[in-house]
């Protein structure tokens, strides 16, 4: 257990659905932040004249804001405004049952000595904030509590503002660091575990009022935020694209149900030599957070393993790696993808001896693809739209290639989407090929698994063409990735039940 606190952020238009709200967080939150700068300007001063009537049955402490639009709020708010706003709350404020959050550049403009004063500083636009002279800066503002949250674009734009922690220890200041963004969700997942004072988090997922924020139930239930501590294992989902990722969910899953001490957290980097040289090896990094294994993922699967102190068999002759494991600083690298794919292809299709398979894309998972169907003495032929990486793969695997371009598959019996078309995101409406290119295949196979049903899995509907989707390959990948890191076995049961409760 740590001491910090989870602050609810609630932001509604109208008073009613700003108390509707604030009740809700009631269960979740230690704090409620109220962000007046999210209401309508009429209806302040409704809001205001209830304050000392919120949350009677709350237990935890509310937080003011009214934060302008320069500094993250949701509307420009004129330096009269303001003061008026925080006069009419003193006014009417009559319990110490409050904080307040005033943003760097007025704390001279009033006497807020009467209650608890967060001195905060947003900056959502420039991403090489010099960290220490924001701090200094905010120091001067002479309150007990700083909050600095920065943007990030990349896992290692948050190094600088996590590293102050340390920096108010020292200075016996609280401290709320936030680095905002998918890049920065690890800071408010593994913040209270290393000393801050407070994390945010919505009151559910769509209601987030600044980026990257996690929702409070999840932050409760499926990172545990709270009961983390520096010694807390820590594992993550390394790639560039951490948003769709379903592996947290089933991973945490996994480590609740056997009680460890250890989280599993979005690392979204797209510089990965960045990453490695500065937050994950012990001569070099700039940051300590306990990190003892990755699960690897688009596009890293491949450009990991120069990094790696060691490879095992399997990943070695795939020649990717989706699994690291951290053991005395040293970093071992597996590939769980090919047990996790042919698994569930065996369950539907049987025997894959001499079985005519058509393998769409030459990334890593289409190397762990060919490297398990190989295995298997199956006939395969890889398509990509990039001839040269797909002659490289067909070389390693002695298989056939083709480059991919509007191609007929209808020769084959199974057809296997391994490239990442069709994935939630920009892509999502996408697909490698249309049903009329391989109505007469027995069964198609798409690595993709959020969402449930691919656009690619659709076209195979259009001709009744029997599927399987990324979801049973996902959990099998999953399962063995558990029993590398923790050496017991995994609960398939509360791990499938974790990532259908998100894709459903
Ligand atoms: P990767 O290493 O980046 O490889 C992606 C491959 O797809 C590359 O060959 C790439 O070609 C090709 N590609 C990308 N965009 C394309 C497009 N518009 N048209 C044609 N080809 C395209 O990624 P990966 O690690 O292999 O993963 C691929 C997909 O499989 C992802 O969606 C991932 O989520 C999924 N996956 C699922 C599981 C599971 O458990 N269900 C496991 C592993 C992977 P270029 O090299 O020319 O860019």
């Amino acid at each position: 257990m740590n001491n910090g606190k989870i602050c609810v952020s609630v932001c509604a238009e109208t008073a009613d659905e700003m108390l509707r709200q604030i009740k809700r967080a009631e269960d979740l939150a230690d704090v409620i932040e109220i962000r007046f700068d999210c209401l309508n300007e009429s209806e302040l001063n409704k809001l205001l004249s209830q304050i000392n009537e919120l949350g009677k049955q709350f237990n935890g402490k509310f937080l003011i804001t009214f934060r302008p639009l320069e500094q993250g709020g949701k509307r420009p708010l004129e330096i009269s405004e303001r003061l008026k706003f925080w006069q009419s709350f003193f006014a009417n404020k009559k319990s110490d049952n409050f904080y307040i959050d005033v943003e760097f550049d007025f704390h001279s403009l009033i006497d807020f000595k009467s209650v608890e004063r967060i001195a905060s500083y947003h900056n959502f636009l420039d991403f090489s904030v010099n960290f220490t002279e924001s701090y200094e800066f905010l120091k001067q503002a002479k309150s007990e509590i700083l909050k600095i949250a920065v943007q990030t674009k990349d896992i290692c734009d948050a190094i600088g503002v996590w590293n102050l922690l340390e920096k108010a220890k020292s200075d016996n200041k609280q401290i709320i660091p936030i680095a905002m963004g998918e890049a920065g969700k690890w800071t408010r997942i593994l913040g209270l575990a290393h000393g801050a004072f407070m994390i945010y988090a919505s009151l559910e997922t769509g209601k987030e009022t600044a980026p990257g924020q996690v929702s409070a139930k999840d932050l409760i239930e499926v990172y545990r935020a709270k009961d983390l501590t520096p010694e807390t294992e820590v594992y993550g989902i390394l790639g560039d694209n951490t948003g769709v990722s379903m592996s947290p969910y089933m991973h945490n899953a996994a480590f609740k149900f056997h009680d460890l001490n250890a989280v599993f957290v979005p690392l979204q980097a797209t510089d990965l030599d960045e990453f490695m040289r500065r937050m994950v090896k012990p001569e070099t990094r700039e940051i300590e957070l306990n990190f003892r294994g990755f699960s690897v993922t688009i596009p890293h699967k491949q450009t990991i393993i120069k990094h790696l102190d060691f490879l095992d068999e399997t990943a070695k002759e795939i020649g990717a790696v989706n699994t690291v494991k951290i053991t005395d600083g040293k970093l071992y690298g597996f590939n769980t993808d090919a047990k996790g794919f042919t698994e569930p292809l065996k369950n539907c299709y049987g025997e894959l001896k001499n079985v005519k398979i058509a393998v769409l894309g030459a990334g890593g998972a289409a190397r762990a693809c060919a490297y398990a169907l190989k295995k298997e003495n199956a006939d395969v032929t890889i398509f990509a739209r990039d001839g040269q990486k797909a002659r490289n793969l067909a070389d390693d695997f002695q298989i056939e290639f083709r480059e991919l371009a509007n191609n007929d598959f209808n020769e084959f019996d199974i057809l296997v989407n391994t490239t990442p078309l069709g994935m939630k995101g920009k892509a999502e409406d996408e697909t490698p090929a249309f049903g009329e290119q391989f109505q007469k295949v027995k069964l198609v196979y798409d690595l993709v698994y959020n969402p449930f049903e691919t656009r690619f899995l659709k076209e195979a509907d259009k001709f009744n063409v029997p599927k399987i989707g990324g979801l049973a390959m996902l959990i099998a990948q999953a399962m063995e990735q558990q029993k590398i890191w923790t050496d017991r076995e995994p609960p398939m049961k509360e791990m499938s039940r974790a990532v259908l409760e998100r894709l459903q």
